[in-house]
């Protein structure tokens, strides 16, 4: 089969390798979408501990090709998805359900070959039927389970007034699941016009430009501040502004992946004195479930957020646009 392996970092190549059979407990799905994903652009730079070579690609979805001999509740032909985070159930934190905090963690496109190929091998347990959900729809799955993650660690309030740093994909999953979860109202602030148009169609109540008048606007708009501000873009000096914003009482979700070394400055007196809280959020945790009803019920509307589709032979070129936004991009799908 034809798969995208990134060989070693910055280096990818298309390649034939041969195509997965499933052990007693493995499915092997046909791919017929795998989403882009910022991880992805990490295991192509290289930029932490990888294990090369690998294929890529976590946010996967297709039909069941062959299931192995102890598998009973799925059949070839099924629709599916999979959750890419693989627990061994019996370690420190699996015990405590702590699965993504797993010691012996395995990621499907991460340390095991994933779905930027014509077909993935994964472990029936991690599989989820996906019915009548529209493919396109589905490939959203994985990042709204994170999206549904964070926000059940944070939990904010009915009424509350929220600010979020970033319009891509992620911050606009995260708009729509907060206005869902009853925010009074949601303020999205993003270089890209272009994305804070989208956010407004999608119901964001105010949206601002960030440029030299954005600390003025917001100062405008909630005087006393937000009572959650969100990180969506994993930029080291905005994440540290978003302790600037957050009104007393309330909390900093910090959602965007910055680089592993960045640290930024905040005063501890400042979140004492304020009795602020910040979360982190780490992938999901047994959140597909969630993720899928919100999708099938059309809570949650993610057709607008896919910005491109590319054939995988042309991945290279797919990851060098994420990579540099040479043109405005928002969720990239890749079809083998
Ligand atoms: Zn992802
Ligand atoms: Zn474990």
């Amino acid at each position: 089969m034809r798969a995208a392996v990134i060989e070693t970092p910055g280096h990818l190549r298309m390649q034939d390798v041969v195509a997965p059979s499933p052990g007693p407990d493995d499915v092997v799905i046909d791919v017929a979408l795998t989403g882009l994903c910022g991880t992805d652009l990490h295991i192509y730079a290289g930029e932490l501990n990888y294990v090369y070579p690998i294929i890529p690609g976590h946010e996967v979805v297709g039909t069941i090709a062959a299931v192995g001999a102890n598998v009973s509740d799925l059949q070839p032909g099924m629709p599916v998805t999979f959750d890419p985070n693989i627990p061994c159930g019996h370690c420190h934190f699996c015990r405590r359900l702590r699965f993504n905090h797993c010691l012996n963690w395995q990621g499907v496109g991460v340390t095991r070959h994933g779905g930027f190929a014509e077909q993935v091998l994964v472990p029936a347990k991690v599989v989820y039927p996906i019915g009548d959900l529209p493919l396109e729809q589905a490939a959203f799955i994985e990042p709204l389970s994170c999206v549904v993650y964070g926000l059940q660690r944070a939990t904010p309030a009915l009424g509350d007034r929220i600010l979020i740093f970033g319009a891509g994909p992620i911050g606009l999953l995260l708009m729509q699941c907060l206005r869902r979860g009853g925010a009074a109202h949601v303020t999205v602030t993003d270089l890209q016009p272009e994305r804070l148009a989208l956010a407004r169609r999608l119901g964001a109540e105010e949206t601002v430009q960030a440029d030299e008048g954005q600390a003025a606007a917001l100062r405008e708009h909630a005087p006393y501040g937000y009572d959650m501000v969100v990180d969506a873009t994993g930029v080291p000096a905005v994440a540290a502004r978003c302790f600037d914003y957050v009104t007393p009482g309330g909390k900093v979700l910090l959602f965007g992946v910055c680089p592993e070394d960045a640290t930024i400055p905040f005063s501890p007196f400042h979140l004492y004195r304020r009795d602020i809280s910040v979360y982190g959020s780490f992938a999901l945790n047994v959140t597909f479930g969630p993720a899928i009803e919100l999708l099938r019920s059309g809570a949650v509307d993610v057709t607008p957020l896919v910005s491109h589709r590319f054939p995988l032979e042309q991945l290279p070129a797919a990851l060098e646009l994420a990579h540099t936004q040479s043109e405005p991009s928002a969720k990239i799908l890749i079809a083998p």
